[in-house]
């Protein structure tokens, strides 16, 4: 650990001293390190896809959607808007500034830290670093060490692709965590829990670092009895179990108006087996279907499940498991009430309770009681009961008829709200977060508007006074 204390003294002075350099780095230079960014995933696509594989058994196209296309996107977005982004933006001059102009200067913040988690290891340790390499920042990346391959493939690209006064990669336990976060970043970019999150928030406030926290928590789909069920269960189905259920947007639990919801539930069975059980054999022999990360995340889901049916809960569909080899089948879960653990800590696995509700009225208030949830899905053919969902409740967001595909908007800003987040991602909202939207204003020589206000007050300055408030 000493060494890599040293190690991490070293790398981090030197970018602080890069990062005075980088405040005058051009358009072009960001888009030369996007350019070198991009060029090493497209000609590496097969080693990301092994190392995630071997990480936990990620299907192929997941990590080609969800690991791969997202970074890529990203960066190919940034590169067509990063001008626009970097230009100082003019802002108008009220009569009372007369004679000066004013402008928001983007001046990258400087010496950032990326902490990522294991679920999406590559996009959630990459996406933050196209957004800080846009501002002009440099980057330390502390991946995921329960990915230890997605995380050893991370460092050979930055090592690859960067000098390490720009962008460096320090692997390890929480403690090289908590010695990152000893030092005084310019900006923290955190994703992960909400109860690792109060720990950077406390670590970032000894410095006044600004963070950005993207947290997690549960994400409610609301079911009215006018959606579409077919439609709602195959959109359901894949947000949930697509990475096994660990996406921190996906839909932690189901709130279905009572009239629909035996149909609902048969329609969730019949989209489980049409997509992961198309030879009848199980779905533990579908390639599709990926595993939990460990044996912890094993047990804990396992714990929620017996607690849960201890508690009264029937397991409608799923519930087996197979230890060692870290499956877990999709399970619905019913009879459902809020004291269950189940009901109360993000689930982040492949379980799905289905709890009904009466009124739309109920399902909101009953999301209301809990935390702010990183996202929100309503899944109904009325405007109106989106509209009121949407204006009714306070969330990350809010998505109706389809559920985690706001992720992929990179035109919207992306994160939670309170216990589900602090501060937003993705494309010019990222560039925001490691951007520090600096005030210029530049006044003229000789006359201003306001110097006939300066002392010795006199009965001019006081007229002037007058009229400023009550006219202005
Ligand atoms: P985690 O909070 O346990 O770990 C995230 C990172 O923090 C890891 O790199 C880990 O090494 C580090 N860490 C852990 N404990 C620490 C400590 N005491 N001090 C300093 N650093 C520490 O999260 P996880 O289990 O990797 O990921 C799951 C969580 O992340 C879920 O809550 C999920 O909802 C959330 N998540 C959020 C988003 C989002 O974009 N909002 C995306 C993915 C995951």
């Amino acid at each position: 650990m000493m060494n890599s204390e040293n190690k991490i003294d070293q790398v981090f002075k030197l970018q602080k001293e890069e990062a005075l350099k980088l405040r005058h780095s051009s358009k072009a230079q960001r888009i030369k390190k996007l350019e070198d960014l991009l060029r090493w995933i497209n000609t590496n696509q097969e080693d990301i896809r092994k190392a995630i594989h071997a990480d936990f058994k990620k299907p192929y196209t997941e990590i080609d959607i969800s690991e791969i296309f997202v970074v890529t996107s990203e960066i190919k977005h940034a590169m067509k808007h990063l001008k626009g982004w970097m230009t100082p933006k003019k802002v108008s001059t009220p009569l009372t500034m007369l004679g000066s102009s004013s402008f928001i200067h983007y001046e990258p913040k400087g010496v950032s830290l990326i902490i990522a988690p294991w679920n999406y290891p590559f996009n959630l340790a990459l996406g933050p670093l196209v957004s800080a390499l846009s501002a002009g920042c440099t980057a330390i990346i502390k991946p995921s060490e329960m990915t230890p391959h997605t995380a050893a493939l991370i460092r050979r690209l930055v090592e690859e692709t960067f000098e390490p006064k720009h962008v460096a990669v320090f692997e390890g336990e929480i403690e090289t965590a908590q010695y990152l976060l000893s030092k005084p970043f310019d900006h923290i970019f955190f994703t992960g829990s909400p109860a690792v999150g109060k720990i950077i928030m406390k670590a970032a406030a000894e410095h006044l670092s600004s963070v950005t926290l993207e947290l997690g928590g549960k994400s409610p789909a609301i079911i009215d009895s006018r959606a579409d069920l077919k439609d709602a269960a195959e959109k359901i189905v894949w947000g949930k179990f697509v990475n096994c259920g660990q996406t921190c947007i996906a839909p932690d639990y189901v709130l279905v108006q009572s009239d629909i919801k035996s149909d609902f539930l048969e329609a969730l069975v019949q989209t489980l087996k049409s997509m992961y059980d198309t030879h009848g054999k199980g779905i533990e022999a579908s390639k599709d279907y990926a595993r939990l990360v460990n044996d912890k995340h094993l047990k804990r889901l396992q714990h929620l499940l017996s607690d849960a049916s201890m508690k009264g809960a029937n397991t409608y569909f799923g519930g087996q498991i197979h230890a060692a080899e870290k499956y877990f089948e999709p399970t619905i879960l019913t009879n459902l009430t809020p004291d269950m653990e189940v009901m109360q800590e993000e689930i982040f696995g492949p379980i799905l309770p289905v709890m009904e509700y009466q009124t739309l009225n109920e399902a909101i208030t009953y999301i209301n009681q809990n935390p702010k949830p990183l996202a929100l899905y309503v899944f109904t053919k009325s405007s109106d009961v989106i509209d009121q969902v949407n204006s009714s409740t306070s969330s990350g967001a809010t998505v109706a008829n389809d559920c985690v595909l706001h992720f992929l908007q990179n035109e919207l800003p992306f994160g939670g709200v309170n216990n589900s987040g602090m501060g937003k991602a993705h494309g010019q909202f990222g560039f925001l977060a490691f951007s520090n939207e600096k005030a210029v204003l530049k006044q003229r020589i000789g006359l201003t508007a306001t110097k006939p206000l300066y002392p010795p007050y006199g009965i001019t300055s006081k007229k002037i006074t007058q009229l400023l408030l009550k006219w202005f």
